[in-house]
């Protein structure tokens, strides 16, 4: 107990304006300090939009999002800038993320300087070396560019960048998939040690549940848009309830299982521009009936503290 709410969201619908795709639907929930909340799902669920739409960098049609106790959706640019710096995000891809005309120097003191104008010159060449030698980045090469280092080099430095402007929250959006299985781990323990000297909160965005297992407090599985389930990270590995979250995790393989049991999705994830009618899984759920064709699924409050949005849950005949 006695944890702050660090972040507090509730988007109603969210449109993708570009695409006007409804990318998220109805979802709610709070980030409490120190927590790893990961929202995991297969691409197009709507992950990426929803955090940046929790970041404040989308704005959503109706909803409300709170950083601690401040609103920040109806913000002005101007008056958004002090949680800019308090909430910063890292990409998935740290060429793209890395302007490849900056050197590492000039790229960590960018944000620095404009959240700090009066910081002395000698103040930011001690905070960018201070900062690389954190992430495991040698000082010494403060002066190159980007395509001079390898790809965890660059997401090292792209951590680095978020970590500039002493953040207290971090939307990580798949921070380790585009990196080679080898590179993922230190990248991950990086992360890991980067929140426990400084106390961060983390959003931990990706599509592959083994990589959240062991790090995360709460995991949200999204599909569609939509929140499907919403527990701790123990109890959703250990007792998973939505038909889509068991689907999910079957798919992992465990220690010593020649081929994992794996329960059948049937069918292809529909398009989100045309979203199923009722419970949006339901074209591929082996539990849906009549009421899941016809009547979205509210969530359901299970006795473990697990969020489930399922009829079936809700019935007790899963
Ligand atoms: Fe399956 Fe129906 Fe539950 Fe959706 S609501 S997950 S279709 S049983
Ligand atoms: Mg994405």
């Amino acid at each position: 107990g006695g944890l702050l709410e660090q972040l507090s969201f509730s988007g109603g619908k969210i449109i993708r304006k570009q695409t006007s795709v409804k990318a998220v639907n109805n979802v709610s929930f709070t980030i409490n300090s120190g927590e790893i909340f990961s929202v995991v799902g297969e691409s197009g669920c709507g992950k990426s939009t929803l955090a940046r739409t929790a970041m404040g960098l989308y704005p959503p049609d109706n909803g409300e999002i709170y950083y601690k106790e401040d609103r920040i959706d109806n913000l002005s640019p101007r008056e958004m800038l002090p949680f800019r710096a308090k909430m910063q995000m890292i990409f998935q891809d740290p060429y793209a993320s890395l302007n490849p005309r900056m050197t590492v120097k000039q790229t960590l003191e960018e944000p620095y300087v404009f959240h700090n104008k009066s910081a002395s010159q000698k103040e930011v060449i001690d905070k960018v070396s201070e900062v690389m030698e954190q992430v495991g980045v040698n000082p010494k090469w403060a002066l190159r560019y980007p395509h001079e280092f390898s790809g965890g080099q660059r997401q090292r430095i792209s951590i680095a960048r978020a970590l500039m402007v002493n953040p207290e929250f971090i939307a990580a959006d798949e921070p380790i998939s585009a990196l080679d299985v080898s590179i993922q781990a230190q990248i991950l323990n990086l992360l890991m040690d980067a929140r426990s000297q400084r106390g961060l909160t983390y959003m931990f965005i990706t599509h592959d549940l083994s990589v959240v297992a062991h790090i995360s407090t709460r995991v949200a599985v999204m599909y569609l848009g939509t929140l499907c389930e919403l527990a701790k990270a123990g109890t959703l590995f250990n007792e998973p309830r939505h038909p889509y979250t068991k689907a999910l995790l079957s798919a992992i393989p465990k220690i010593g299982q020649a081929r994992p049991p794996h329960v059948k999705l049937k069918g292809e994830v529909p398009t989100p521009i045309n979203l199923p009618s009722g419970c949006v899984f339901h074209g591929r759920c082996l539990y849906a009936d009549k009421r899941c064709v016809n009547e979205i699924p509210g969530l359901t409050k299970l006795e473990s503290g697990t969020l489930a949005a399922c009829h079936g849950i809700e019935e007790g005949r899963l």
